[in-house]
């Protein structure tokens, strides 16, 4: 039978909020066994964001982590306290299944669940759209990972986006963890897995595909109306 996917999406509350994770619950929607992990960075779980998850369908857990007050200004960890919380809560609650991170503005194409579902340990694949390359990817050689393409190596032992990889949950283990350090959530997380280069899978037929991009929305500009929105939407605006 087929394996869950847990599919971890953090998001957090801005005009764009809705109109992702509408058009998310639509590709979502589509697929079968899929367990959706939605993790708001606020400190209670957002009844709107409940709404939309629910007409989908599709079965979810609802879980809130507020991100800590300090994370505020622009480079900051996106979306790293509701990860860590969704972390725990597979640990603690799920034995088996696929562990993916899918974020709420990405785009991902169907074809890829049936591949990550497959994941023995860690699969990693392509993600289009980022950085200076316009992609990033595992480098493939006769079948096995031997290097990464990626526009910031940045001294990480795996270069790779949130969106690459996917995780077979029975590899999930206690020392599993997410710092809050900008740019190295995904590789500090993947080695605190114990992850040797070795035990990649590739997936996309050999990462030569692109099935999930990085894509982003570009953001809402505040409605110039005489109607002070800071006041009736808190700081969504
Ligand atoms: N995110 C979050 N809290 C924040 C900022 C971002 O939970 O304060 C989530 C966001 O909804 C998305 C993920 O973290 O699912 C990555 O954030 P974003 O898309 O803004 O980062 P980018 O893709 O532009 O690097
Ligand atoms: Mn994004």
């Amino acid at each position: 039978d087929l394996k869950m996917i847990y599919y971890v999406t953090p998001t957090y509350p801005r005009p764009e909020q809705i109109p992702e994770l509408t058009r998310l619950s639509h590709t979502l929607m589509h697929v079968p066994r899929i367990h959706w992990v939605i993790a708001d960075d606020q400190p209670i779980c957002s009844e709107t964001v409940k709404t939309v998850v629910r007409r989908s369908g599709i079965p979810f857990t609802h879980i809130s982590s507020p991100k800590p007050f300090q994370y505020k200004s622009n480079n900051f960890p996106r979306g790293v306290a509701n990860r860590r919380a969704a972390i725990d809560w597979i640990r603690q609650n799920i034995h088996e299944g696929i562990l993916y991170f899918g974020d709420d503005d990405n785009t991902i194409d169907l074809q890829l669940f049936e591949e990550m579902r497959m994941t023995k340990r860690v699969s990693m694949f392509p993600v289009g759209l980022i950085g200076g390359y316009g992609v990033s990817s595992p480098i493939v050689k006769d079948g096995k990972v031997a290097g990464f393409f990626d526009s910031w190596p940045g001294s990480r032992t795996f270069p790779v986006d949130m969106a690459g990889f996917a995780v077979n949950i029975e590899f999930l283990t206690s020392s599993a963890s997410m710092p809050y350090i900008a740019g190295h959530e995904e590789d500090k997380f993947l080695v605190s897995l114990g992850l040797k280069i070795e035990d990649i899978e590739p997936l996309a037929d050999n990462c030569t595909k692109v099935m999930v991009w990085h894509t982003r929305t570009v953001k809402f500009k505040k409605p110039t109306l005489k109607v002070n929105f800071d006041k009736m939407n808190g700081d969504q605006y």
